[in-house]
C-alpha cells in the first residue's frame, strides 16, 4: 500500500484521486464489509468503489497504479472472510457489469459471453431457461461468475473449467489480457489470474440439450445441497479443501468438531466442513475457531487442513 495513503482520515486524498480521474459509479467510504460477504463478518474497506463500465474501471485502476496503490477485486464476498480491521486500500467490485449474451449459436453447441459482475445464478438460470448444459451442477453456488472463475467454483463433478474457453481480465496499469482456459490454469479451488488483475468476462462453452432434462438435473443438484448443507446460516460455504483422499468434512465430523464453537461461530451440526456465523461471530472467533479445528484434525489423523475460504484484511 501506497505510503500516502494509510489511513482513513485520507478520505479527502481518495476522493481527489477518484474525482481526477473520471470515474462513474458508487463509491462508498469506510464500508463496512460485514455488509457486503455472506459470514456477515468484516470491518471496514477504506474505499469501496462499483464501477458502471470498464472504461470507469480503467480510469480507476490506472490513477491508482500511478500512486502505486493496489486493490483487491470482490464479488458476492460469499468465499471470503474479512478481518475485523477491515481492508487497507480499495475494493473494486463489478456487480454494475453483468452482461450475459450468445455470441455463437453453432447446431450443438453455444457460446456465451459472459461479464463477471453477474451473479453465477443468473447465468445458471439463462442455461436453463435456454437449455444450455455444462452447469448444472453449479445450481445454488452463491456469488459472481468472476469469483467462480477466481476460485474455479464447483460441485458434483461439475466445475467452471470444463465449460471456459477463455476470460479477459484486466491488469492494473489498464491493460486488457485475454487468457484461454490452459493459461487460466483452473484446478481444484484454484486459477492463475495475473497479480495485479481483475477479471472482467469470460467466453463459455455449453452444449444444447433438453430443457426439461437440464432442469431436472439442476433440482438434483439443489435437493442434495439443501439436505446436505446449512443453507439457512451464515456461512462462506467449505472452509478447508478436501484432499484426493477424503472429504475435508469426513476429518473434522470424525475428529469430533462438530458443535465446536469460539463465541458466535460454530462448527456446522449439517456439516462439519461449514464454520457459520451464529449472529455476532467476529472474525478473531471465526479464525479461532478454524484453528482449533485444523489442530484437533491434525492431532487425530496427522491431517493439515488446507483452507479453501479466502482471509484477507488487517488483523
Ligand atoms: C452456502 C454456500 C454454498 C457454497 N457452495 C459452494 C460449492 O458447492 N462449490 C464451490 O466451489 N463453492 C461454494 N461456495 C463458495 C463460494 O460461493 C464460491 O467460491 C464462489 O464462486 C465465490 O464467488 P464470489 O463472487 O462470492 O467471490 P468472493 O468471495 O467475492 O471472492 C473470492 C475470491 O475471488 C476473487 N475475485 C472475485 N471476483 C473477482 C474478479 N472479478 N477478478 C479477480 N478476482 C476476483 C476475490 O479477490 C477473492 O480472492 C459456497 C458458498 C456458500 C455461502
Amino acid at each position: 500500500m501506497n505510503k500516502e495513503i494509510k489511513h482513513v482520515a485520507d478520505e479527502h486524498l481518495w476522493q481527489e484521486i477518484i474525482s481526477q480521474c473520471s470515474f462513474s459509479g458508487e463509491v462508498m467510504f469506510r464500508e463496512v464489509m460485514k455488509m457486503h460477504t455472506s459470514l456477515k463478518i468484516g470491518g471496514p474497506a477504506d474505499v469501496f468503489v462499483f464501477p458502471q463500465e470498464v472504461i470507469s474501471l480503467k480510469n480507476i485502476l490506472t490513477a491508482l497504479k500511478r500512486r502505486d496503490i493496489s486493490f483487491m477485486p470482490v464479488g458476492g464476498g460469499t468465499n471470503l472472510l474479512v478481518r475485523d480491521g477491515g481492508i487497507e486500500g480499495i475494493v473494486v467490485s463489478l456487480r454494475d457489469c453483468r452482461r450475459i449474451e450468445v455470441v455463437d449459436d453453432a447446431k450443438d453447441m453455444v457460446s456465451l459471453f459472459v461479464e463477471s459482475g453477474a451473479p453465477l445464478q443468473k447465468l445458471v438460470s439463462f442455461a436453463k431457461e435456454n437449455g444450455f448444459s455444462g452447469i448444472e451442477g453449479l445450481a445454488g453456488i452463491p456469488g459472481s461468475v468472476g469469483g467462480a472463475i477466481a476460485g474455479n467454483a464447483g460441485a458434483f463433478g461439475y466445475s467452471m473449467k470444463n465449460v471456459i474457453v477463455s476470460a479477459v481480465v484486466m491488469h492494473a496499469d489498464g491493460r486488457l489480457i485475454k487468457l484461454d482456459a490452459e493459461e487460466l490454469g483452473l484446478e481444484y479451488r484454484k486459477a492463475n489470474i495475473p497479480a495485479d488483475s481483475i477479471i472482467l468476462s469470460a467466453n463459455i462453452r455449453l452444449r444444447k440439450d433438453i430443457k426439461e432434462d437440464i432442469a431436472k438435473r439442476m433440482e438434483g443438484f439443489l435437493k442434495e445441497k439443501r439436505e446436505r448443507q446449512p443453507l439457512s446460516e451464515l456461512s462462506a460455504g467449505c472452509v478447508f479443501k478436501n484432499s484426493a483422499e477424503t472429504s475435508a468434512g469426513k476429518l473434522i465430523d470424525e475428529a469430533g468438531c462438530k458443535g465446536m464453537r469460539v463465541g458466535d461461530a460454530e462448527v456446522s451440526a449439517v456439516h462439519a466442513n461449514f464454520l457459520i456465523n451464529k449472529g455476532n461471530a467476529s472474525a478473531a472467533d471465526f479464525i479461532k475457531l478454524m484453528d482449533a479445528v485444523k489442530a484437533k484434525v491434525l492431532a487425530t489423523f496427522g491431517v493439515e487442513l488446507e483452507t479453501e475460504i479466502k482471509v484477507v484484511g488487517r488483523g
